[in-house]
Parts: structure tokens; C-alpha cells; sequence
């Protein structure tokens, strides 16, 4: 009698494939995505190499490929109109406050190399608008304000 165990995306009881004894999830396509998703969510957390190499993957991409989400938008206006409303949403729960990431400049924490997205200080109040994934290498920091 062969062992069943349960799946870890849908928990559904499944036969571990023979020639995968440390299975984990079912062969549902479903769960064999959820299965990838996980490992690319753990990978990107735990591998500096891994996510710096996505990240400018990514970029590349979108260097190559500027007026992809323009594009998507203009040929799926029910689309557009759902990301206006869920917008319109989000700005009225932040009471008014701008979107764009003000955490570094509110931390007084000097600017580490990494890797940022920049976007058009235009468009800064509004998600979704192209922004570009750029590396930044601090090559000397501001001195310390006197106190
Ligand atoms: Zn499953």
C-alpha cells in the first residue's frame, strides 16, 4: 500500500510520484505553479545573487520593452478602470498622503547601493505609472550635519 500525504498548496491527499519520494505537492497544474511560486518567493529572500540577477533581468526586459504596460493598458481599458478604481480606493484610505516611497527620506538613513525604483516625479501620486528598476552605487556618502 503505497503512503498518501497531503498536498501543501491545495491539502489534498496525493501519491507521492515514485521517482519523487520528497514530493511535497500534488501534480495538479495549479499546485505544480504554486510549487514554483513558492521556491521563487523563498529564493528571492534568502539568495542576494538570485534577486539581484532577477532584478536585472527584469530591467533588462523592460529597457527592451518600454511601452509594454502603455500598451496593455490602451488594449484592456476594463483593465485600466479596474486599477483606476482600486486606486481611487487606496488614496482615500491614505488620506491624501502621496504614494511614492518616502522611507528613505524619512529614516535620515544614508542612501545604500541597491537597487531602486524611479519613477517620474510627475507621476509619483499615481501607482502603476512606468517606472524603471535602476541600481544605485553610493560612491561617497554626505558628511554628518553637525549637532
Ligand atoms: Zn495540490
Amino acid at each position: 500500500m503505497k503512503s498518501t500525504r497531503l498536498c501543501l498548496a491545495c491539502g489534498n491527499p496525493f501519491v507521492p510520484l515514485l521517482h519523487v519520494p520528497r514530493q511535497r505537492y500534488c501534480s495538479s497544474k495549479a499546485c505544480q505553479r504554486a510549487r514554483r511560486r513558492d521556491w521563487q518567493t523563498r529564493r528571492l529572500r534568502i539568495d542576494d545573487d538570485y534577486r539581484d540577477n532577477q532584478a536585472r533581468a527584469q530591467a533588462k526586459w523592460r529597457a527592451g520593452h518600454s511601452g509594454y504596460w502603455r500598451e496593455y493598458r490602451a488594449a484592456h481599458p476594463a483593465y485600466r478602470e479596474r486599477n483606476r478604481s482600486m486606486q481611487k480606493t487606496r488614496n482615500a484610505r491614505r488620506n491624501f498622503e502621496p504614494i511614492a516611497n518616502m522611507d528613505v527620506i524619512r529614516s535620515h538613513q544614508p542612501l545604500g547601493s541597491g537597487f531602486y525604483v524611479l519613477r517620474d516625479a510627475d507621476d509619483a501620486g499615481a501607482a502603476n505609472m512606468d517606472a524603471w528598476t535602476v541600481h544605485i552605487a553610493v560612491l561617497s556618502a554626505p558628511a554628518a550635519p553637525p549637532i
